[in-house]
């Protein structure tokens, strides 16, 4: 691939920093400006993740330089490519891999990155559903996975979701149902909750009653658990987990501690599994990807996504991190 060939100025959300001030603005960028990577894309969709709004409000130790281009996901089209493996005109989506953290993202109009962070777009799926389910969807399906390896079938029990309305939370929500789970869904929104009726949960739980610090143990109640939140509600779906259950860790939208008694484990032979979706293998990330296309009807994701532009980002950015988002935020950096 010749840098600097292509002229082409496009647009992209720029984030700066002079001393503890960010700043964050639409600019025009030439190609030559691109950091390196051996495929050049041209960016259908990014999407909005809780990420992102750490990355746009500024927070330390996330972006090692500035200026930056956020978004932790894109998809779209090969423009240019030195890699054997994908060829101009691919269909292809990124999420992870420090993308929109140490490199730049997806928020703009053009990307140039490596080849091996990307995942042809899977049969059945195209760059603007693929970005609605974006990393917050992998996530999901990962946080699935990780319940079904540890054996946790449909008819072992219910399973609950935390930060149900949210993207991780809801995309979970949704693949649980579908998969024939019964779905426990907790929000500390009771207008989201004919929305997470949809998406098939079937038992509502309020933030307030999750939050309370529980005892060592409490009342056996589910067979597995997905939790984005942490601290204390991690440590109470773990004290309400069934013996033999399993709780897959993903997030700290609440609190990044955990603090909790050894007694759910070393008496109930309970689990707690760490799941990630950064830096997954590729033929993981695969597999996850075609059940993703398998799992979702295609119903969904209208009912689970809205679509904003570059200039609605960093509006958009500082309610992901109030918790004010429902379902998921697709960016179309092209309008
Ligand atoms: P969202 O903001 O879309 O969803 C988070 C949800 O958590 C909110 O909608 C809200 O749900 C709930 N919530 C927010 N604040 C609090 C609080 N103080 N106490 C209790 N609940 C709260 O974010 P995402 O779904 O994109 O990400 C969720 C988490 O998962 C983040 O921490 C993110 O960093 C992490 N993550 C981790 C990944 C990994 O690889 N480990 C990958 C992707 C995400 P409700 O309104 O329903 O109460």
């Amino acid at each position: 691939m010749s840098e600097g060939v292509r002229v082409d100025r496009f647009k992209a959300l720029l984030v700066e920093k002079q001393g503890e001030d960010t700043s964050v603005r639409v600019r025009l960028l030439a190609e030559n400006e691109l950091p390196e990577g051996d495929v050049l894309i041209g960016v259908d969709y990014s999407s909005l993740n809780y990420k992102d709004g750490m990355v746009l409000a500024g927070h330390p130790k996330i972006v090692t330089h500035y200026p930056h281009v956020p978004g932790v996901d894109l998809a779209g089209r090969v423009l240019e490519s030195d890699s054997d493996d994908f060829r101009p005109g691919d269909a292809v989506l990124l999420t992870g891999w420090g993308v929109g953290e140490r490199h730049w993202g997806g928020f703009s109009q053009r990307a140039r990155v490596r080849s091996e962070w990307l995942v042809h777009i899977p049969q059945g799926l195209d760059s603007k559903r693929v970005m609605i389910i974006g990393s917050a969807g992998l996530t999901a399906m990962l946080c699935v996975m990780t319940l079904e390896d540890a054996g946790i079938r449909p008819d072992s029990g219910p399973v609950v979701v935390t930060g149900a309305a949210g993207g991780v939370g809801s995309l979970a929500v949704l693949l649980l149902s579908q998969l024939g789970y019964q779905v426990a869904a907790v929000t500390g929104r009771a207008s989201t909750h004919a929305f997470l009726r949809e998406l098939g949960a079937t038992l509502l739980l309020s933030r307030e009653e999750m939050s309370r610090p529980p005892r060592p143990l409490e009342s056996q109640r589910w067979a597995g658990g997905i939790d984005v939140v942490g601290g204390v509600m991690l440590a109470r779906l773990l004290a309400e987990t069934k013996y033999g259950g399993t709780v897959a860790a993903t997030g700290l939208a609440g609190d990044a501690m955990l603090t909790t008694s050894v007694m759910p484990f070393i008496l109930r032979n309970v689990g707690l599994r760490g799941t990630e979706s950064v830096t997954t293998p590729r033929l993981l990330r695969q597999t996850a990807w075609s059940r993703l296309s398998a799992l979702l009807p295609p119903d969904s994701f209208q009912q689970i996504s809205k679509i904003i532009s570059l200039e609605e980002v960093a509006e958009a950015a500082g309610a992901i991190l109030a918790g004010r988002i429902r379902g998921r935020v697709l960016v179309d950096p092209n309008r």
